[in-house]
Order: C-alpha cells, then structure tokens, then sequence
C-alpha cells in the first residue's frame, strides 16, 4: 500500500461505501416500518371488514354468504388464510386457504414463523338486543403472511447494494481518470528526472506542457534545470574535447622534440668527432693529442704512473709532392696514418701532430717500451708500398715524462731527438729520457 494512487482508491472506496452505506440502511429501516405500519393497518383493516360483514350472515347461518365474505378477505396478497368458527362446533363451518387452494399443502406450516394469526370475535348484528350482542356468535382466524413484506425488504435491499455498486464503480472510473490527470504528468516527470540523472541528459528532450498549471509551474523549472545541465554538459564536452586535443598536440610535439633531441645527440656526437679527428687520415687532429696530453700528465702527476711520445716525421716527403704531385702526398699521408694505428696497441693514441708529423701517446710505457714502439714502426713503414709511390721512411723522437715535467718540455724532448734523428740520416729512431 505504497502507491498513494491505490491509497486514494482504497480511501474513496471506503468513504463512498460507508456514507451509501448508512443511507441505505436508513432507507431500508423507514421502508420496514412503513411496511410494519402499512401490514399492521391492513390486519386492522382486514379484521374490522371481517367482524363487521359477517355480523349478519353468520347470525342467519347463510352459509354462502359467510363464504363470500370470507372469499372477499383474502383480495390482499398478505392474507394466507381465513377459517370461521361457530362457538359450538370444533372444525371450521367455512374456511379459505391459499395454500391448500394452490395444493401447496406444506408452504403454509413452513411460513408459520412468519405468520401473523389474528383471532376476531364475530356479535350479533345491531337489531338484535342489548345483552345478547355480549356473546361472541363466532369466530375468524385469519394467518396474515409476512412474505410480502419480507419479498419487499429484500428486494430493496438488492436494489440498494446495486445502487451502492453501480455508484461506486462510476465514482472509480471518475476517481482514476482525475488520478489519470496527476499520475500521466508525474510519471513523464519522473522519467525526466530519471534521464536528467542518467548520462542520457544531452539527448533529452524538454518535457512539453500539460495545459495544467500545478505542473506546467513544475515542468517549466524541470525544462530551465535541463537547459542549464545541456550547457554545461555541452561546456564540459568541448572542454574535454580541446583538452584531448591539448594533449594530443602536446604528446606529438613531445615526440617531436625527443626525435630532435636523439638526432642532436647523433649529430653531437658527429661533431664531437670531427672536432677531434683530421680530416685528411682519419686519426686525432691536434686538439685530441692536445687534449690526451694533457690528461696522461695529470695522471702521471696524480699516480706517479708514466707516458711516452713517439713523434715522426715522413722523410723527404716535399720530393713526394713535387715529384708526384699533393694528391699522392695526401694518399701517402692516409697510408703512414692506417700504418701507425694497426701496429700500436688499443691503447696507444695515434694522431697527426701538422703536415706529414705525427705523434703517437703510449700511456704506462717507459722510455725503452716507447723506443721499441717507434722502431716497430719505423720498420713497419720502411718495409710499406705505398702505392707509386713505392718506399718511403720516418725518423722518429722518443721521449718519456719525468716527474716536473710540462707537455711542453716532454714535446721539445721528443723534438730535439726526432732532429737528431734527421740529423744523423733519417729513417732511425732517437730518444731523450
Ligand atoms: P725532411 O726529410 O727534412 O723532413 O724533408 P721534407 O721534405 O719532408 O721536409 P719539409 O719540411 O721541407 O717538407 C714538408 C712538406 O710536407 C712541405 C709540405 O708541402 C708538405 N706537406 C705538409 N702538409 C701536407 C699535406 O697535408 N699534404 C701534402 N700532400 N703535403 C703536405
Ligand atoms: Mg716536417
Ligand atoms: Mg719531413
């Protein structure tokens, strides 16, 4: 009983039906006692006639007539049955019985609880004297029946609780139509508010108006609710729409920019290598020798550990210019170049010190590890071909790092023996310790 609709009908039903209720029992009581009165004036009635229009035929003992009378009391339907007695004689002397004239011999000893029995003493007519008018000549049993009054009763009674029905199902009919008017508007603005709750809002429509004011006030508030929710929703959307957007842009120029960054790093790394690499041979240009020169003192100062240069100089080499030209000389150069980094360790560095003078760096290597390296090399490229232009030779300088010894000093070592070296014939390997 949740559903104030079936409370309502529940409600109305039991005040229409209570209120018909009480004016029908009201009715049915002013219909009994009208039939009570109406009953008890034709006993009257009925018994008056009797006593007074048999008065003379029973004094004349006129058989017929007493019948006749007798016949003419049972007109009203109430009247079952009417025996006359004589004071003298114990049977009936005439009698009149709807039961028995109908051969319904029981209906009557059935209807006896609802039978009325009404005795009247029949005198003497007027003319006969004074004192003999006292004694009763005869009497009249008459059986009033209640049937009628009952059939009537319950008649009105049907025709009541029909009443009662017949108004009650057109009050409900009329009763759930009206429902019809609140419910039909309120359902629609119960699935409204549904929708508006769901994510369905976007697509909903307005809730078009009912032509009654209670709810066009409430739909009217429902319809400016939902608009205000599309726009923000419509807000929100295009919001989210350029924050994607934003993002998305965002995480392209992010890949943009990590792409950049590796091809710089690449393009770094190029150029790092470059700055520190000759174009001609390929090898360490000046700035790298510089650079591992001054490393290999640091850490010989720092460790106590000890380095070695090995500088040559390609003898004769301006004949190989002039004589085959700056090209061959190039290739020469490249040659010496390929020679010197295959025939030192890893670890040796090998780069172009200026023109056709190059330096090799033996880290931990003394003076005599340093002289063999040179003379490795010196055999190395004397024993080469170097293309057209067939043999060529070097003459080498070997120093090694003293303790207080300056990049300088140790270079101008080595350059003092390479001069040596060029001094004393070429193609030989000098040292200074
Ligand atoms: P020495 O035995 O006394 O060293 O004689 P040299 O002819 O080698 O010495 P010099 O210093 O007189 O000549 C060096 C020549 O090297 C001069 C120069 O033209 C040449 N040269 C320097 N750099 C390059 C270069 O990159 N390519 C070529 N092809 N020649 C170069
Ligand atoms: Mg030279
Ligand atoms: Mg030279």
């Amino acid at each position: 009983m949740n559903s104030i609709r079936l409370r309502l009908i529940a409600l109305f039903m039991a005040v229409t039906t209570a209120t018909l209720g009480i004016f029908a029992f009201y009715e049915q009581t002013l219909l009994r006692r009208d039939l009570e009165n109406r009953f008890l004036a034709l006993q009257d009635d009925v018994s008056t006639r009797l006593e007074q229009s048999l008065a003379q035929p029973v004094w004349d003992m006129d058989q017929s007539v007493i019948k006749a009378k007798l016949e003419a009391a049972m007109i009203p339907l109430e009247v079952q049955a009417v025996y006359f007695f004589t004071p003298d004689q114990q049977g009936p002397v005439a009698s009149m019985d709807r039961a028995l004239s109908n051969n319904h011999q029981s209906t009557r000893a059935r209807d006896i609880a609802n039978e009325v029995v009404k005795e009247i003493q029949i005198f003497p007519p007027l003319q006969v004297d004074e004192t003999r008018r006292k004694t009763s000549i005869g009497k009249v049993v008459v059986y009033f029946s209640r049937a009628q009054i009952n059939q009537a009763l319950a008649d009105a009674l049907l025709r009541r609780v029909l009443e009662v029905l017949v108004v009650n199902a057109l009050l409900l009919i009329v009763l759930l139509f009206s429902l019809r008017l609140v419910f039909v508007p309120l359902r629609g603005l119960r699935d409204g508010l549904r929708a508006l709750a769901s994510n369905e809002a976007a697509d909903l429509q307005e809730l078009p108006r009912t032509h009654r004011v209670e709810f066009d006030e409430v739909i009217n508030s429902f319809n400016s609710t939902l608009r205000k929710v599309k726009t923000v929703i419509s807000r929100h959307r295009f919001a989210e729409t350029a924050a994607q957007e934003a993002t998305r842009a965002a995480n392209e120029a992010l890949a943009q920019v990590k792409v950049a960054q590796a091809e710089l790093v690449t393009i770094n790394q190029q150029l790092e290598r470059l700055t520190v690499t000759d174009a001609l041979t390929g090898v360490g240009n000046r700035m790298k020798l510089d650079q591992v020169l001054e490393n290999e003192l640091n850490r010989s100062q720092r460790s106590g550990s000890q380095f070695a240069l090995v500088l040559l100089d390609v003898d004769h080499f301006k004949q190989v210019n002039d004589t085959r030209g700056h090209q061959v000389g190039d290739l020469v150069l490249i040659g010496v170049a390929q020679l010197l980094v295959t025939t030192t360790r890893s670890m040796d560095i090998v780069g172009r010190w200026g023109g056709e003078e190059f330096l090799v760096i033996c880290p931990d290597t003394n003076l005599a590890g340093a002289v063999s390296v040179a003379d490795k090399l010196r055999e190395a490229i004397a024993s080469h071909r170097f293309g057209q232009v067939g043999q060529i030779t070097a003459s080498f300088g070997v120093a090694c790092a003293r303790a207080g010894d300056s990049v300088h000093s140790t270079l101008a070592r080595a350059d003092r023996a390479l001069y040596r070296g060029k001094a004393s014939g070429r193609d030989r390997v000098e040292s200074e310790g």
